[in-house]
């Protein structure tokens, strides 16, 4: 499926093509701390078909929990997480996140990954009262 997307403030835009049936909610700490959230929402790109349209991403690279190094890339400007992948490894998850997607309506996950470290709210949240005008 071919997608675009861009980061908070504008200054990365992308086009990819990605697998919709790989959408994954990742549950491990590294993306509870760097989404600043409860767990991250990354959807695998095909073929390493990821074409930066506007903007130079910054990266930064991790041992994460699974012990790969992942490159995590986001926007300079305002910090918007774009996608993490494992450097010269073109056979592990390229994992775009499904935030930045455009076409994000249409790409429901498919799989929970790192549940060991989900909070524990996270499986149940119809059972927290909802809202559409708080702020
Ligand atoms: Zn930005
Ligand atoms: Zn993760």
């Amino acid at each position: 499926m071919r997608i675009d997307g861009n980061c908070f403030c504008g200054h990365i835009r992308y086009e990819a093509e990605i697998d919709p049936s790989m959408v994954v909610i990742c549950h491990c700490t590294d993306c509870q701390t760097h989404s600043g959230t409860a767990f991250g929402v990354v959807v695998g790109i095909v073929n390493d078909e990821f074409h930066l349209l506007h903007g130079k991403l910054k990266t930064y690279e991790k041992i994460a929990d699974s012990g790969n190094v992942r490159a995590l890339a986001f926007c300079p400007q305002c910090g918007t997480r774009i996608y993490a992948r494992t450097p010269g490894d073109a056979s592990k998850f390229f994992g775009l996140r499904v935030g930045t997607v455009r076409q994000r309506d249409q790409l429901k996950p498919t799989r929970q990954a790192w549940c060991d470290s989900a909070q524990d709210w996270v499986q149940d949240i119809s059972a927290i009262p909802r809202a559409n005008d708080q702020r």
